[in-house]
């Protein structure tokens, strides 16, 4: 691509000289593992952004007084780019992501990237590594924005400085077997007044240790419940659940301890517009097991970005183990999965126009 084609936009362009791309085994593409030529880099310093930046994908240089290191301002996205029976490239509700981080960064005392300039940093980049948008079935470029803080002070506060960035994972499909979860009764991802609904770094953290007991225990993940009482469903792991209770799809209502997950809410609309009925409500442990008791739980399932639909075989409580009919049986996830995959591989129908070309 000539040089010529990026000189009217407000970035500087530094394209890689030799591209790594035929290095590259899309037949075996592990999540996260690979990562494309190129990274968008953008600095606050002195109470605005500066200059940003398309260059190589590569280290960084940071003082160890970095006060992301310390004190925890860190947020992230996840979002995706899909080939396109054309041979283009689509990105999926990408407004959606670039609301939401900025939601975050509000929540952190971080600034806010200009709607603008961050669908310009990704248009650029998409541009610029096209070539890494996989074409197999199910594969997609895995798109990571992130921000935290760059200034080197001891001492809490909101720090002064921040690098924003964007790269790039060219992804395979993602290995959906059922998975256990494990209904958490003790510990907390997310209590009313916290962070829990911004994608903010140390969620992550705080999770992995009851995650790792529940894999100790023989389960795949945490189903978390809400922080005070321990009696309502919030999340499954890292993605937003549904089920599926006498024929109808019931998902957990959003709030400060539920994230707002752009595949959750396009899972709803488009469900609805399939005609099946959704409720978003309160939706209890007891309630559950009452479903499973009696055969009317028929579906449950976790819903993200990174693997759409996540299949969920059993829930763990103390003393019990209930299972879920056998995968082969359900309707609702598998629908959810195949007007999802319609819109964002441009192979079927997209009532609400989420698929944006770039
Ligand atoms: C990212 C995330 C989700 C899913 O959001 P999507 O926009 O669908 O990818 C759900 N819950 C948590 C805690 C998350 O971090």
């Amino acid at each position: 691509m000539l040089m010529e084609d990026y000189t009217t936009l407000g970035f500087d362009i530094s394209p890689v000289h030799t591209s790594r791309l035929n290095d590259v085994d899309f037949d075996n593409l592990a999540f996260g593992k690979v990562f494309s030529d190129h990274m968008f880099v953008m600095d606050f310093a002195d109470g605005k952004w500066q200059r940003g930046e398309v260059s190589a994908f590569g280290p960084m240089t940071f003082s160890p007084a970095m006060m992301s290191l310390h004190y925890g301002q860190a947020i992230f996205e996840g979002m995706k780019a899909f080939r396109q029976p054309d041979g283009s490239v689509s990105l999926f509700r990408p407004g959606a992501n670039i609301k939401r981080f900025n939601f975050s960064a509000r929540r952190m005392s971080m600034p806010e990237v200009p709607e603008d300039v961050f669908m310009q940093a990704l248009v650029e980049m998409l541009k610029l590594d096209q070539g890494w948008v996989p074409s197999k079935a199910d594969s997609a470029l895995y798109i990571r924005p992130f921000m935290f803080a760059t200034e080197a002070h001891v001492g809490v506060r909101p720090s002064q400085r921040y690098r924003f960035c964007i790269f790039t994972c060219p992804v395979g499909a993602y290995y959906t077997k059922a998975v256990r979860v494990k209904v958490e009764q003790h510990f907390t991802r997310a209590a009313h007044g916290g962070t829990g609904a911004a994608k903010a770094a140390g969620n992550y953290a705080g999770s992995l240790y009851p995650t790792e007991l529940a894999k100790s225990e023989g389960y795949d993940q945490i189903l978390w419940t809400d922080a005070s009482t321990h009696t309502a469903v919030e999340e499954c792991g890292t993605m937003n659940v549904a089920f599926v209770i006498d024929g109808k799809m019931v998902v957990p209502k959003t709030s400060d301890t539920v994230l707002s997950g752009v595949t959750r809410a396009s899972a709803i609309h488009l469900m609805q517009h399939e005609g099946i009925d959704v409720e978003e409500r309160r939706v209890t442990v007891q309630e559950l097991v009452d479903a499973a008791e009696a055969g009317s739980l028929t579906e449950a399932f976790g819903l993200g970005t990174a693997a759409t639909v996540s299949p969920i075989c059993t829930l763990g409580l103390p003393g019990k183990d209930w299972d879920l009919p056998d995968f082969a049986t359900w309707t609702v996830a598998p629908t959810v999965k195949k007007s999802l995959d319609g819109v964002r591989y441009g192979t079927g129908e997209d009532p609400f126009g989420w698929n944006i070309p770039v």
